[in-house]
Protein backbone atom coordinates (compact mmCIF):
# COMPACT_ATOMS: atom_id res chain seq x y z
CA UNK A 1 0.00 0.00 0.00
CA UNK A 2 1.74 3.36 -0.85
CA UNK A 3 0.17 6.25 1.07
CA UNK A 4 0.48 9.88 -0.17
CA UNK A 5 2.72 12.17 1.44
CA UNK A 6 1.37 14.01 4.79
CA UNK A 7 1.28 17.25 2.42
CA UNK A 8 -1.74 16.12 -0.15
CA UNK A 9 -4.88 17.45 0.25
CA UNK A 10 -6.51 14.06 0.81
CA UNK A 11 -4.12 12.47 3.26
CA UNK A 12 -5.66 12.57 6.21
CA UNK A 13 -8.96 10.92 4.14
CA UNK A 14 -6.67 8.47 2.70
CA UNK A 15 -5.41 7.17 5.95
CA UNK A 16 -8.65 6.44 7.38
CA UNK A 17 -9.77 4.52 4.40
CA UNK A 18 -6.65 2.66 4.72
CA UNK A 19 -7.42 1.60 8.01
CA UNK A 20 -10.94 0.33 7.22
CA UNK A 21 -9.84 -2.19 4.93
CA UNK A 22 -6.98 -3.09 6.91
CA UNK A 23 -10.03 -2.98 9.47
CA UNK A 24 -11.34 -5.92 6.94
CA UNK A 25 -7.70 -7.28 6.32
CA UNK A 26 -8.28 -8.02 10.23
CA UNK A 27 -11.54 -9.57 10.30
CA UNK A 28 -12.66 -6.51 12.59
CA UNK A 29 -14.65 -4.21 9.86
CA UNK A 30 -17.60 -5.92 7.74
CA UNK A 31 -17.57 -5.12 4.32
CA UNK A 32 -20.37 -3.26 4.81
CA UNK A 33 -19.02 -1.04 7.27
CA UNK A 34 -16.46 -0.37 3.74
CA UNK A 35 -19.56 1.79 2.39
CA UNK A 36 -20.76 2.94 5.13
CA UNK A 37 -17.39 4.56 5.49
CA UNK A 38 -18.01 5.69 1.76
CA UNK A 39 -21.00 7.81 2.88
CA UNK A 40 -19.20 9.25 5.47
CA UNK A 41 -16.49 10.50 3.24
CA UNK A 42 -19.11 12.49 1.00
CA UNK A 43 -20.52 14.27 3.73
CA UNK A 44 -16.77 15.24 5.52
CA UNK A 45 -16.30 16.65 1.87
CA UNK A 46 -19.19 18.57 1.70
CA UNK A 47 -19.05 19.89 5.49
CA UNK A 48 -15.53 21.05 4.47
CA UNK A 49 -13.60 17.98 7.06
CA UNK A 50 -13.54 20.25 9.92
CA UNK A 51 -15.26 20.24 13.24
CA UNK A 52 -17.83 23.50 12.63
CA UNK A 53 -19.40 25.79 15.35
CA UNK A 54 -22.39 23.63 15.40
CA UNK A 55 -20.13 20.23 15.85
CA UNK A 56 -18.72 22.46 18.93
CA UNK A 57 -21.91 23.20 20.01
CA UNK A 58 -23.10 20.09 20.30
CA UNK A 59 -19.75 18.64 21.24
CA UNK A 60 -20.31 20.92 24.53
CA UNK A 61 -23.82 19.84 25.09
CA UNK A 62 -22.83 15.94 24.60
CA UNK A 63 -19.68 16.53 27.04
CA UNK A 64 -22.11 18.15 29.97
CA UNK A 65 -24.33 15.69 29.51
CA UNK A 66 -22.05 13.03 29.74
CA UNK A 67 -20.68 14.23 33.26
CA UNK A 68 -23.96 14.70 34.53
CA UNK A 69 -24.39 11.06 33.47
CA UNK A 70 -24.66 8.24 36.39
CA UNK A 71 -24.01 5.53 33.70
CA UNK A 72 -22.58 6.87 30.61
CA UNK A 73 -21.53 4.19 27.57
CA UNK A 74 -19.94 4.34 24.65
CA UNK A 75 -20.96 1.83 21.81
CA UNK A 76 -18.12 0.27 19.72
CA UNK A 77 -18.99 -1.19 16.14
CA UNK A 78 -16.62 -2.46 13.36
CA UNK A 79 -15.79 0.67 11.77
CA UNK A 80 -15.04 2.89 15.15
CA UNK A 81 -12.72 0.15 16.85
CA UNK A 82 -10.05 0.53 13.50
CA UNK A 83 -10.46 4.27 12.88
CA UNK A 84 -10.43 5.33 16.74
CA UNK A 85 -9.62 3.23 19.47
CA UNK A 86 -7.19 5.83 21.03
CA UNK A 87 -10.03 8.43 21.33
CA UNK A 88 -12.58 6.09 22.02
CA UNK A 89 -9.97 5.05 25.31
CA UNK A 90 -9.19 8.89 25.96
CA UNK A 91 -12.36 9.58 26.31
CA UNK A 92 -13.82 6.39 28.90
CA UNK A 93 -10.83 7.31 30.40
CA UNK A 94 -11.74 11.04 31.39
CA UNK A 95 -15.35 11.13 31.26
CA UNK A 96 -15.67 7.50 33.10
CA UNK A 97 -17.84 6.01 30.65
CA UNK A 98 -18.13 2.01 30.00
CA UNK A 99 -17.39 1.03 26.40
CA UNK A 100 -19.56 -2.01 25.16
CA UNK A 101 -19.08 -3.81 21.80
CA UNK A 102 -22.49 -3.72 19.87
CA UNK A 103 -22.09 -4.96 15.81
CA UNK A 104 -24.74 -5.10 13.28
CA UNK A 105 -23.44 -7.91 11.49
CA UNK A 106 -22.20 -9.70 14.65
CA UNK A 107 -20.26 -13.04 14.38
CA UNK A 108 -18.45 -14.43 17.36
CA UNK A 109 -15.13 -13.78 15.67
CA UNK A 110 -15.57 -10.76 14.92
CA UNK A 111 -16.80 -9.83 18.84
CA UNK A 112 -13.71 -11.86 19.73
CA UNK A 113 -11.32 -9.78 17.54
CA UNK A 114 -12.91 -6.59 18.11
CA UNK A 115 -12.60 -7.27 22.38
CA UNK A 116 -8.94 -8.20 21.46
CA UNK A 117 -8.27 -5.00 19.45
CA UNK A 118 -9.37 -2.70 21.87
CA UNK A 119 -7.63 -4.21 25.29
CA UNK A 120 -4.91 -3.76 23.45
CA UNK A 121 -4.98 -0.43 22.45
CA UNK A 122 -5.14 0.49 26.51
CA UNK A 123 -9.50 -0.05 26.50
CA UNK A 124 -9.97 -1.54 30.12
CA UNK A 125 -12.58 -4.66 30.42
CA UNK A 126 -14.66 -3.90 26.95
CA UNK A 127 -18.20 -5.06 27.60
CA UNK A 128 -20.81 -7.22 25.06
CA UNK A 129 -19.12 -10.05 24.97
CA UNK A 130 -21.63 -12.17 27.24
CA UNK A 131 -25.14 -9.80 26.52
CA UNK A 132 -27.73 -10.82 28.58
CA UNK A 133 -30.85 -9.01 27.61
CA UNK A 134 -32.10 -7.84 24.52
CA UNK A 135 -33.52 -4.32 23.45
CA UNK A 136 -36.85 -4.36 23.14
CA UNK A 137 -38.39 -3.50 19.33
CA UNK A 138 -34.83 -4.17 17.99
CA UNK A 139 -34.00 -7.66 16.08
CA UNK A 140 -31.99 -9.92 17.89
CA UNK A 141 -28.54 -9.63 17.08
CA UNK A 142 -28.45 -5.82 16.82
CA UNK A 143 -30.67 -5.48 20.09
CA UNK A 144 -28.10 -7.99 22.21
CA UNK A 145 -27.67 -5.39 25.07
CA UNK A 146 -25.72 -5.81 28.65
CA UNK A 147 -26.92 -5.10 32.21
CA UNK A 148 -25.14 -2.57 33.90
CA UNK A 149 -23.73 -1.38 30.28
CA UNK A 150 -26.00 0.01 27.63
CA UNK A 151 -28.82 -1.95 28.81
CA UNK A 152 -28.83 0.41 31.81
CA UNK A 153 -27.39 3.13 30.46
CA UNK A 154 -28.75 6.64 31.39
CA UNK A 155 -26.56 8.04 28.24
CA UNK A 156 -25.37 6.52 25.09
CA UNK A 157 -22.83 7.68 22.92
CA UNK A 158 -23.25 6.11 19.10
CA UNK A 159 -20.76 6.65 16.83
CA UNK A 160 -22.22 5.58 13.10
CA UNK A 161 -24.92 4.31 14.28
CA UNK A 162 -28.06 2.79 12.17
CA UNK A 163 -31.14 4.62 12.99
CA UNK A 164 -33.09 1.76 13.93
CA UNK A 165 -30.61 1.11 16.70
CA UNK A 166 -31.07 5.04 17.59
CA UNK A 167 -34.96 5.30 17.86
CA UNK A 168 -34.66 2.29 20.20
CA UNK A 169 -32.20 3.37 22.75
CA UNK A 170 -34.52 6.81 22.46
CA UNK A 171 -37.51 4.58 23.03
CA UNK A 172 -36.21 3.52 26.08
CA UNK A 173 -35.88 6.63 27.64
CA UNK A 174 -32.12 6.88 27.03
CA UNK A 175 -30.47 9.98 25.88
CA UNK A 176 -28.79 9.09 22.90
CA UNK A 177 -26.08 11.26 21.47
CA UNK A 178 -24.52 10.41 18.12
CA UNK A 179 -21.34 11.40 15.76
CA UNK A 180 -22.67 11.04 12.07
CA UNK A 181 -21.07 13.31 9.02
CA UNK A 182 -24.68 13.04 7.45
CA UNK A 183 -27.47 15.08 8.76
CA UNK A 184 -29.80 13.60 6.78
CA UNK A 185 -29.68 10.04 8.64
CA UNK A 186 -32.72 8.74 10.57
CA UNK A 187 -29.88 8.85 13.32
CA UNK A 188 -28.86 12.40 12.94
CA UNK A 189 -32.83 13.06 12.97
CA UNK A 190 -33.78 11.05 15.99
CA UNK A 191 -30.73 11.40 18.31
CA UNK A 192 -30.74 13.82 21.23
CA UNK A 193 -27.59 15.66 20.53
CA UNK A 194 -26.48 15.24 16.70
CA UNK A 195 -22.92 15.81 16.32
CA UNK A 196 -22.13 15.90 12.26
CA UNK A 197 -18.61 15.51 12.03
CA UNK A 198 -16.10 12.86 11.60
CA UNK A 199 -15.90 10.44 14.30
CA UNK A 200 -11.76 10.91 14.63
CA UNK A 201 -12.18 14.78 15.44
CA UNK A 202 -15.42 14.47 17.09
CA UNK A 203 -14.32 12.19 20.20
CA UNK A 204 -11.47 15.05 21.09
CA UNK A 205 -13.69 17.65 20.57
CA UNK A 206 -15.86 16.05 23.09
CA UNK A 207 -13.05 15.65 25.90
CA UNK A 208 -11.61 18.85 25.24
CA UNK A 209 -15.23 20.50 26.29
CA UNK A 210 -15.32 18.04 29.22
CA UNK A 211 -12.30 19.43 30.62
CA UNK A 212 -13.71 23.13 30.25
CA UNK A 213 -17.02 22.09 31.78
CA UNK A 214 -15.49 20.03 34.40
CA UNK A 215 -15.70 22.40 37.59
CA UNK A 216 -19.44 24.07 36.80
CA UNK A 217 -21.58 23.61 39.20
CA UNK A 218 -24.11 20.96 38.03
CA UNK A 219 -27.08 23.69 37.45
CA UNK A 220 -25.23 25.30 34.73
CA UNK A 221 -24.20 21.82 33.42
CA UNK A 222 -28.11 21.61 33.33
CA UNK A 223 -28.43 24.68 31.76
CA UNK A 224 -26.51 23.86 29.02
CA UNK A 225 -28.53 20.68 28.00
CA UNK A 226 -31.70 22.48 28.21
CA UNK A 227 -30.78 25.49 26.42
CA UNK A 228 -29.18 22.82 23.53
CA UNK A 229 -31.63 23.00 20.57
CA UNK A 230 -30.45 19.80 18.31
CA UNK A 231 -32.76 20.71 15.60
CA UNK A 232 -31.06 23.66 14.80
CA UNK A 233 -27.58 22.50 15.06
CA UNK A 234 -28.76 19.69 12.56
CA UNK A 235 -30.41 22.78 10.26
CA UNK A 236 -27.08 24.70 10.78
CA UNK A 237 -24.74 22.13 9.87
CA UNK A 238 -27.17 21.33 6.47
CA UNK A 239 -26.58 24.82 5.97
CA UNK A 240 -23.03 24.83 6.21
CA UNK A 241 -23.07 22.14 3.52
CA UNK A 242 -24.98 24.43 1.69
CA UNK A 243 -22.42 27.79 1.89
CA UNK A 244 -19.60 25.25 0.93
CA UNK A 245 -21.11 24.04 -2.16
CA UNK A 246 -22.44 27.47 -3.14
CA UNK A 247 -18.47 29.24 -2.85
CA UNK A 248 -17.59 26.39 -4.60
CA UNK A 249 -20.10 26.97 -7.60
CA UNK A 250 -19.40 30.32 -7.42
CA UNK A 251 -15.63 29.72 -8.18
CA UNK A 252 -16.10 27.61 -10.83
P1 LIG B 1 -29.61 5.65 9.23
O1 LIG B 1 -29.80 4.18 9.48
O2 LIG B 1 -29.35 6.44 10.47
O3 LIG B 1 -30.68 6.30 8.36
P2 LIG B 1 -27.74 5.08 7.13
O4 LIG B 1 -28.45 3.79 6.93
O5 LIG B 1 -27.70 6.08 6.02
O6 LIG B 1 -28.25 5.84 8.42
P3 LIG B 1 -25.66 3.61 8.37
O7 LIG B 1 -24.83 2.76 7.49
O8 LIG B 1 -26.77 2.99 9.16
O9 LIG B 1 -26.23 4.81 7.51
O10 LIG B 1 -24.75 4.40 9.41
C1 LIG B 1 -23.48 4.88 9.11
C2 LIG B 1 -23.46 6.39 9.23
O11 LIG B 1 -22.18 6.77 9.68
C3 LIG B 1 -23.69 7.11 7.89
O12 LIG B 1 -24.64 8.12 8.06
C4 LIG B 1 -22.34 7.75 7.56
O13 LIG B 1 -22.51 9.01 6.96
C5 LIG B 1 -21.72 7.90 8.93
N1 LIG B 1 -20.23 7.83 8.96
C6 LIG B 1 -19.42 6.97 8.30
N2 LIG B 1 -18.12 7.18 8.61
C7 LIG B 1 -18.11 8.20 9.51
C8 LIG B 1 -17.08 8.86 10.24
N3 LIG B 1 -15.80 8.53 10.10
N4 LIG B 1 -17.44 9.82 11.11
C9 LIG B 1 -18.75 10.15 11.29
N5 LIG B 1 -19.76 9.58 10.62
C10 LIG B 1 -19.46 8.61 9.74
MG1 LIG C 1 -28.98 2.49 8.53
Amino acid sequence: MTLPTPDHPRYTSLLLRERIVKGIEMGITAKQGLVAHGRGETFDYLIGECTTDWAQKACKASAAHIILAENPVISVNGNVAVLCPEEVRDLAKTLKCKVEINLFHRTPERMEKIFEHLVNKGIEAPIGMEPDCQIPNLDHERGKATRGGIYDADVVIVPLEDGDRTQALRAMGKAVITIDLNPLSRTSRTASITIVDNVLRALPAIQEESVSLEDLPRDELRSIIDNYDNASVIAGSIEQMRCNLDTVCSSL
